[in-house]
């Protein structure tokens, strides 16, 4: 069993190598993000409550997810382990899931903390597209699809996320640096953090996680 937090800014590639993980490890990534847009879509009272947020590019507020989170961390399927990603984002989220995962029995192993320059991250959100149907993330330059504007794996329509427009972008860079990069400190001094040199192609970094993970 491993308990992994993909830690970084937005556009770190957080979830691009969450995903692979998932493939390898056989265990569930927990996205607040994607869980956030899905009731976005669905129309829901969580997702009419969380939508200004997003696309003011603030954080929705701590008990939102904090609640979506503990739901999530007691199925089934996370008890052989699970990949969070883009969660927790503050020192109380963080809190929160230390008292969740003890009431669970469980614990945190390894934090990846992924590092990019800003003007990095800025290329790689405005030139990224997502599956509508599977939430695969492709990059107009990076890492292009077969066929434009359609998902490699499942056929779906790629689309331009809301929150993926530079003033947008911008605003979640200062959101990250003021309310979510202290977490680096937090995990640090518990033991459990590895930092990841974001540069670089997708399979190195892959290569490197998995190093850190004895995987
Ligand atoms: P996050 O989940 O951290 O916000 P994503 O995994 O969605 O980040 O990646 C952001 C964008 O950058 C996507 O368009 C993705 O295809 C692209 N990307 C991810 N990893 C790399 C990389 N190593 N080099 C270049 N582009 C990348
Ligand atoms: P992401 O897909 O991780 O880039 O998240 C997109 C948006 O969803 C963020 O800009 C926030 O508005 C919201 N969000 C996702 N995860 C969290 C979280 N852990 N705490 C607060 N807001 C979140």
């Amino acid at each position: 069993m491993v308990n992994i937090i993909m830690l970084g800014p937005p556009g770190a590639g957080k979830g691009t190598q969450a995903k692979m993980l998932v493939e390898r490890l056989g265990i569930p990534q927990i996205s607040t993000g994607d869980m956030l847009r899905a009731a976005v879509k669905d129309g829901t009272e969580l997702g009419k409550k969380a939508k200004e947020y997003m696309d003011a590019g603030k954080l929705v507020p701590d008990e939102v997810v904090i609640g979506i989170v503990k739901e999530r961390l007691a199925q089934a399927d996370c008890e052989r382990g699970f990949i969070l990603d883009g969660f927790p984002r503050t020192i109380p989220q963080a809190e929160a899931l230390d008292r969740v995962l003890e009431e669970l029995g469980k614990r945190i192993d390894y934090v990846i903390n992924v590092a990019v320059p800003n003007e990095e991250l800025i290329t790689r959100l405005t030139g990224r597209r997502t599956c509508r149907k599977c939430g695969a993330m492709y990059h107009v330059v990076f890492n292009p699809p077969r066929e434009e504007g359609r998902c490699d794996k499942c056929g779906g329509e790629l689309y331009q996320r809301d929150d993926d427009r530079e003033e947008t972008i911008r605003q979640r860079l200062e959101v990250y640096q003021a309310q979510t990069a202290p977490l680096i400190d937090y995990y640090k001094k518990k033991g459990v953090l590895y930092d990841i040199d974001g540069t670089g192609s997708i399979e190195d970094i892959f290569q490197n996680i998995l190093k850190v993970l004895g995987a």
